[in-house]
């Protein structure tokens, strides 16, 4: 039978990030993808124009409906805007013991606009990330979290070790957001060892939706049975190839291609 797995986040209109970029990294995957949608954002290769949430109830019902007949292989969490939302999938998480449950720390979009709610911080921090088996926070989401300075790759390592303090089981800390190399290496750390995934850095302006679909191919990977370090390595292939294949679309940076 197809592996399933669920995305808790929000839509892109244009096609890039989201929830659309999770549903079509799932099905390059041959996993099947199911959603539950967060908030509905305005959004185009320029920005984002409009950000409209999706209220309590529906975010709540979405999981249940699709939780108490289908069922999961894995979740993964991206765009959730607000405290209230971070509460209810927490609630879930406790109740439906999801096998796998990949949290992507999503907080500002590239083109700066907000997709988490500052106030929303605390419960993000201690409700849902301590029930993560990874959590897969940026360089800057990294800073804001621990409030620590990461310039050097030992502040980095120091970084995850404090972000494994949360709770999660594991953390992988992406470094696609360094500007001072030609390689990108992202961190992970499981609480007893370090393993590192480098790649070359890719020149290029075509990245939108990159780390939704990371987070998505390593949740797609979780829910086929692989192992954690494979599942990771073998998700890096895979954003690795759509960056090298992004592309331009409408006026502002593309995204990266799912299909590649
Ligand atoms: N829009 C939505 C709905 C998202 O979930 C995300 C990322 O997680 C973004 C936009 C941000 O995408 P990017 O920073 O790649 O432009």
């Amino acid at each position: 039978m197809l592996p399933k797995a669920l995305t808790i986040a929000g839509s892109d209109s244009g096609g890039g990030a989201g929830i659309q970029a999770d549903l079509k990294t799932f099905q390059e995957l041959n996993v099947f993808g199911m959603s539950a949608i967060t908030a509905i954002t305005a959004q185009n290769t320029i920005g984002v124009q409009g950000v409209f949430p999706v209220d309590l109830k529906g975010v709540e019902q979405q999981i249940t409906s699709v939780m108490d007949d289908i069922g999961t292989d894995a979740v993964k969490t991206g765009m959730l805007l607000n405290r209230d939302i971070i509460e209810i999938v927490s609630e879930k998480a406790d109740h439906y013991r999801w096998p796998y449950l990949v949290v992507d720390p999503v907080m500002i979009s590239t083109s700066g606009s907000k997709l988490l709610h500052e106030e929303a911080m605390d419960a993000l921090i201690h409700k849902l990330i301590p029930k993560a088996t990874i959590i897969t926070p940026n360089i800057p989401e990294a800073k804001v979290i621990t409030g620590m300075n990461l310039s050097t790759f030992e502040d980095r390592k120091s970084a995850v070790k404090e972000l494994h303090k949360l709770g999660p089981q594991a953390v992988l800390l992406k470094g696609g957001h360094e500007e001072n190399s030609d390689h990108i290496v992202d961190i992970l750390f499981d609480g007893e060892t370090f393993y590192y995934f480098t790649v070359p850095k890719i020149n290029t302006i075509h990245t939108h939706g990159t780390g939704c679909t990371y987070a998505a191919a390593i949740t797609a990977n979780l829910a086929k049975g692989l192992p954690l370090t494979k599942a990771i390595h073998e998700a890096k292939s895979f954003i690795h190839l759509a960056i090298v294949h992004g592309f331009s679309l409408g006026e502002g940076p593309g995204p990266t291609n799912h299909s590649a």
